[in-house]
């Protein structure tokens, strides 16, 4: 049920509320890179749209990211292209832009630091607030800043708010997109029990076929586990994790000052190849790639890895430690260079990937 001013009232009865422990809120931008494009692209708006590769869907590579209007032909993230294409062919499909979704994601950042220090972003368009010391209703400052994205950033994000992270980040999940949703203590069993495994955070496709084989289909169902029998069909730690989070229980705290750990790219050879000449270049130009991003956003690196996959999906990395940190090209290429020569590249390549890390802030 959603009211006139866009709240969703499903587990909220009163505005008023004063939540018990902590008030974190979770800020999802909706379909971020393809919203992004739209922006870039207003003519293509209520068309489907798919960012992925270098845009070109008779190549290789795979879906980055769909708009809405193209997801719903099926098309999802980490989709081939080609796949794709063969699902909607009237899409436009468009190239990755990088630099143009990490200046949004840093106009989205300043937006959410304007209210308090403790943000703790997770990936290029998702953050966690704690706002419980802000003095204000955490159902305004969400509200406010859902305004703020919209007017200044011609972007739509869904927040939720909620006493802990995961449930802060299952509530901006409930009304995609442009949602808001808030979960009251109260309400965290009704509101948890009746949702399918697949929905607790943490929970992937293994591990719901694996509760799915033990007759658990629902979070209220692996609610009513003990702790031992998760632990023992799960392991210690993860186990442990379902069964606390089954209740609604998340004590961990947010991280501000989240500093990104690496920067990587790939890329997947039209076809797969033993030419020795085409993968050194595109090896050149990742590790281009990745000093320019390091330059970009003030970092440098201490370790380079490759990565190169087979034709078989044999996937290896080969790492290598600089003797100190730098956003040089010519350091990169270098260290890049001397892994190359440790590499096995008799057999045909079908990807490549640079990545760089052991990152530290500076110029
Ligand atoms: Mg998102």
């Amino acid at each position: 049920m959603r009211s006139s001013n866009g709240v969703d009232f499903t587990f909220l009865t009163c505005l008023n509320i004063c939540m018990l422990g902590r008030s974190i809120i979770h800020i999802d931008m909706d379909a971020f890179f393809a919203s992004v494009e739209l922006k870039k692209h207003p003519e293509l708006k209520g068309k489907p749209v798919i960012v992925g590769g270098n845009g070109d869907p008779t190549k290789r590579g795979v879906v980055s990211a769909a708009s809405y209007e193209a997801r719903k032909f099926g098309i999802r993230s980490g989709m081939p292209l080609r796949t794709a294409y063969k699902k909607c062919p009237q899409a436009i499909f468009l190239p990755v832009d990088f630099e143009a979704y990490e200046n949004e994601s840093e106009k989205f950042m300043s937006i959410l630091r304007e209210y308090t220090a403790l943000i703790e972003s997770f990936g290029i368009d998702e953050a966690f607030m704690d706002v419980t010391e802000c003095g204000k209703n955490a159902l305004d400052i969400a509200r406010e800043i859902k305004k703020r994205i919209r007017e200044e950033l011609g972007l739509t994000a869904s927040v939720g708010i909620a006493p802990n992270k995961l449930l802060a980040k299952m509530a901006s999940d409930m009304n995609k997109p442009d949602g808001f949703t808030a979960i009251r203590e109260r309400d965290i069993a009704k509101t948890l029990s009746p949702l399918p495994v697949r929905k607790l955070w943490g929970v992937g496709e293994k591990t719901e076929k694996r509760l799915h084989g033990l007759g658990i289909r629902t979070i209220g169902e692996l609610a009513k586990l003990p702790a031992e029998y998760l632990e023992r069909n799960f392991g210690k730690s993860f186990g442990r994790m379902l069964y606390e989070y089954s209740r609604g229980i998340d004590e961990s705290p947010v991280v501000p000052f989240y500093e990104p750990s690496s920067f990587s790219r790939e890329i997947t050879f039209q076809q797969d190849t033993r030419d020795l000449y085409l993968i050194k270049e595109t090896l050149f130009e990742l590790a281009k790639d990745a000093a320019d991003r390091l330059k970009y956003n003030a970092y440098k690196a201490k370790t380079v890895t490759m990565k190169v996959r087979y034709r078989d999906f044999h996937t290896i990395t080969r790492a290598k430690t600089m003797d100190e940190s730098t956003d040089s090209f010519n350091d990169i290429w270098t260290t890049a260079q001397e892994i190359f020569h440790r590499i096995d590249f008799s057999k045909e390549v079908r990807l490549v990937g640079v990545k760089v890390s052991g990152l530290v802030k500076g110029r």
